[in-house]
């Protein structure tokens, strides 16, 4: 079943907004066996949304929008969709009272107003998708032109109605029971190219999906997809295809979908009833700051010091002034006296520390900007690690708290061979 979607709003047009709406409607729809051969995106403009409908259902007879069914003057998309049909709009009276019980549920006073009430009027013969999280509705239409789904723009209502009302009579309609489904294996500290190298003989073993390579800046995500099977059979090889990749991957790998590096590292501490402090130059608190905003964190974590001049990384974490003259706050004694002075200083088995080059100027030849020095201690394992990070100052911020991250998260993990590494690069 093929089918378009076209999403409706000026502001998606001058960049204000990001277009979320089609991301997730696209991958909702997929999911349920749904192929969308074309999204389009339109300003709220009764012209451009007829065209743009009526185009989408010439060619595949189906349409969902998001968009412009607020109750202002610029939500325009009913009135031009129900013109479409040969249609007019009329009230729906129970969605009328619906809207009025709302209205006075949530204390409001007076009488609602008369934009709100535009909201009960429908395109006449449309089917109303409740929509409990607001009070435009979702629509769907059926006609000679063929069927068109009109969905608010909100994100969380529009999400909540495809899986509430729009999913389900889209996997009925498509019957065969056939489904796309994906799922996604997070690496981090292995290059894109390395991580091909390393998948390149376990490539073909893949049978019935398909690999993606999606470089982020926490690392590689690995998307398998499952393409129009049945919904048994989809889960049977994604879990296959995962297996294969996991044990091809090795080490990196460190989650699936959505999964969070700092969580994982939390979690592992509080496996070892061990303790975390930091001590952070160049990432100016943001390992702390990963850490810290996973919840629980308070049983795993002291605290840090951001030791960004080198008097703080003398004074408050014992860095010997010898050091740093010999070596540079930016070396791999730097960072080690800098990890063992936190964890003295917090008495606490486990500590990372961070020293590098973030940019823009600053570089040399010898330490050229993202060059960062990461130390680790767990239980008295140390790993010291040279990195060579691209990107901007942001970036390479974000990657060297990733990986300071993927330091202790190697150190906590079961593979032993891992620790005691000697610094690489
Ligand atoms: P609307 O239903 O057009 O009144 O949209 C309500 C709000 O939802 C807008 O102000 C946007 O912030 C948001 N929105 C609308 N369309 C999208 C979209 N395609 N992607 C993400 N957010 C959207
Ligand atoms: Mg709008």
């Amino acid at each position: 079943m093929n089918l378009e979607v076209v999403t409706i709003g000026t502001e998606l047009l001058l960049g204000h907004t990001i277009d979320t709406n089609a991301a997730d409607l696209c991958r909702a729809l997929t999911s349920v066996g749904a192929l969308v051969v074309r999204k389009t995106t339109i300003g709220d403009d009764p012209a451009e949304i007829h065209a743009a409908v009526a185009g989408a259902l010439e060619r595949t007879g189906f349409v969902i929008t998001t968009g412009g069914l607020g109750p202002t003057s610029d939500d325009v998309t009913k009135r031009a969709v129900a013109r479409l049909f040969g249609v007019p709009l009329v009230v729906n009276d129970d969605y009328l009272d619906r809207l009025e019980r709302r209205w006075r549920d949530l204390s409001r006073r007076g009488p609602m107003p008369e934009a709100n009430r535009t909201q009960a009027e429908v395109p006449a013969g449309a089917t109303i998708l409740p929509n409990p999280r607001g009070t435009a509705p979702g629509l769907w239409l059926e006609g000679k032109p063929g069927v068109a789904v009109l969905l608010p723009g909100v994100p969380h209502e529009m999400r909540g109605l495809v899986a509430d009302e729009v999913a389900p009579r889209l996997a009925r309609r498509v019957g065969a029971d056939r489904v796309t489904v994906s799922r996604v294996l997070r690496t981090t500290g292995i290059a894109e190219s390395a991580l091909a190298d390393r998948l390149r003989h376990t490539e073909p073993e893949l049978d019935s999906v398909t690999l993606a390579y999606l470089p982020t800046l926490p690392g590689v995500d690995l998307r398998i997809t499952a393409w129009s099977l049945p919904a048994q059979e989809a889960g049977r090889v994604l879990d296959r295809a995962a297996d294969i990749l996991r044990k091809a991957v090795g080490t990196p790998y460190y989650g699936e979908e959505g999964a969070d590096l700092a969580a994982v590292v939390v979690e592992r501490l509080r496996d070892r009833g061990i303790c975390l402090a930091v001590a952070e130059s160049c990432t100016g608190g943001l390992v702390g700051g990963r850490i810290t905003a996973v919840p629980g964190a308070s049983t795993v974590f002291a605290g840090g010091v951001i030791a960004y001049a080198d008097e703080v990384k003398i004074r408050e974490l014992g860095v010997a002034e010898s050091v740093l003259a010999e070596h540079g706050a930016v070396s791999e004694a730097a960072v080690v006296a800098m990890a063992r002075g936190v964890a003295a200083r917090f008495g606490t088995r486990a500590a990372v520390a961070v020293s590098g080059i973030a940019g823009p100027g600053g570089g040399t030849a010898d330490k050229p900007v993202g060059t960062v020095w990461i130390a680790g201690l767990v239980a008295g394992s140390e790993r010291v690690v040279r990195v060579g990070l691209p990107g901007d100052r942001y970036e390479i911020r974000a990657r060297a708290a990733q990986s300071s991250l993927d330091v202790l998260r190697r150190l906590l993990g079961r593979d032993d061979r891992e620790s005691r590494s000697s610094p690489n690069g």
